[in-house]
């Protein structure tokens, strides 16, 4: 008894191909048409990599974007922590040449941004125009593919009668010719049947997927398209597909002059092209202290010390460029950095100022106005007797006096008199 075994062969590999055994849903050429996009779209099976629409990847524009400068695709990048920055670069010439360098690349988040504040508005802007002009554009392609059905359809159906005619044509006597176009005549027939059967398999595929699913896909998503896309529930995923529902490419142009920026062209799948800018900052902008986090710390550099500088930074959300939360000693690099003072960490400001705006005193000071040695001061200090603090560790102390911790330290000198009589 032998055994038959099925091995599956590439395709390069097949001895025969027998086309057409059954009805087709789609023609041989769509289909490897569609073969060859899934393998595009597939990154692991793609040697050039990365070319089509919505796959696994936090990049919200992934797939979608191309180069303004050289018309390549460009792909995501993910860095820091976990992945979670995104850069979009174009270095498809690296990957074909083996040159390296890349065109250009740009952080994403700007990007993806402006794209979502531009689509949204659009969106809203003109909700009805949009879906309808996609409704127009899918129907166009219906009617042109019902078109080229109807030409099919009235080619095989002429063919049919006029081999009808033929048949009737011929001589009774001449049976030999008359069998054959006989057969021919019912051959045709059934051409026309089998072409009418597929031409309604069509139309209900396509009323199904364009008419009833799509059309109320994109009037919804017109409608709804905020609210989902702001969900917290959508994931990236999700936003992904309903931007490719309603965009079908995104061109990025970097832009020196008068000021660094990215041109975003959006291509609809109405056709329509729009545009927006977004700043690109350089790589020292990015990575460098934001500038609110330097307002802030010029705010808080009086009267805090730098672990209280980082502890107010923090506590009102603010974060470095690479969203770390600040420390003492970053606070003190900040400060270095871009100078900003601490003069009441000054012995010489302490020494000439003595009693600062709010009341706190220089030891000296105090010294001064309770008639005692520095000494004195000090000494209370360490006691706890008077609260005090200083910005930083070798700076001048200042001490908290309200009129009742003056009246307290009054009190005192009174019992334990320090001067002789
Ligand atoms: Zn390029």
């Amino acid at each position: 008894m032998t055994r038959l075994r099925t091995q599956q062969l590439p395709r390069d590999q097949w001895r025969v191909v027998i086309h057409n055994t059954h009805p087709a849903y789609l023609s041989w050429e769509q289909f490897l048409d569609n073969e060859s996009q899934l393998q595009c779209n597939n990154v692991a099976l793609s040697p050039e990599g990365r070319q089509g629409s919505a796959r696994e990847g936090i990049a919200l524009l992934q797939g979608l974007i191309i180069c303004g400068k050289c018309g390549r695709r460009m792909s995501p990048r993910y860095h820091g922590k976990g992945g979670k920055r995104v850069t979009y670069q174009c270095d498809q010439r690296r990957q074909k040449d083996g040159d390296y360098g890349i065109c250009w690349s740009v952080p994403g988040s700007a990007i993806e941004v402006a794209v979502t504040e531009h689509v949204l508005e659009a969106v809203t802007a003109s909700q009805l125009n949009l879906s309808l002009s996609v409704l127009e554009e899918l129907e166009q392609i219906t009617q042109q593919q019902h078109r080229q059905w109807q030409l099919r359809l009235e080619r095989v159906r002429y063919e049919a009668q006029r081999a009808e005619r033929q048949f009737d044509a011929v001589e009774p006597e001449n049976r030999l010719v008359a069998r054959t176009l006989e057969k021919r005549w019912n051959e045709k027939l059934q051409e026309v049947a089998q072409l009418e059967q597929a031409y309604m398999q069509a139309q209900r595929v396509q009323r199904l997927e364009l008419s009833d699913i799509q059309r109320q896909q994109i009037l919804q998503l017109a409608q709804d398209l905020p609210t989902i896309w702001q969900a917290p529930t959508t994931t990236v995923q999700e936003r992904k597909e309903m931007l490719g529902l309603l965009v079908k490419q995104i061109a990025l142009t970097p832009i020196d002059k008068p000021e660094r920026c990215t041109k975003i062209q959006l291509l609809w799948h109405t056709g329509s092209i729009t545009e927006v800018m977004t700043k690109r900052p350089t790589i020292q902008q990015r990575l460098g202290t934001p500038e609110i986090v330097i307002q802030a710390v010029r705010e808080l550099a009086y009267g805090r010390t730098d672990d209280k500088i980082a502890d107010a930074l923090n506590e009102r959300g603010l974060t470095s460029a690479t969203g770390r939360s600040f420390t003492a000693s970053s606070v003190a690099w900040i400060r270095l950095k871009f100078k900003i003072p601490k003069p009441e960490s000054d012995n010489r400001v302490a020494f000439h100022l003595g009693i600062r705006e709010d009341g706190c005193y220089s030891t000296r000071a105090l010294a001064q106005e309770l008639g005692v040695g520095i000494n004195t001061i000090h000494y209370w200090r360490e006691q706890g007797v008077v609260p005090a603090m200083r910005e930083t560790p070798h700076g001048p102390w200042w001490h908290t006096v309200t009129p009742e911790v003056l009246q307290m330290l009054r009190q005192k000198i009174r019992r334990v008199p320090l001067k002789p009589e």
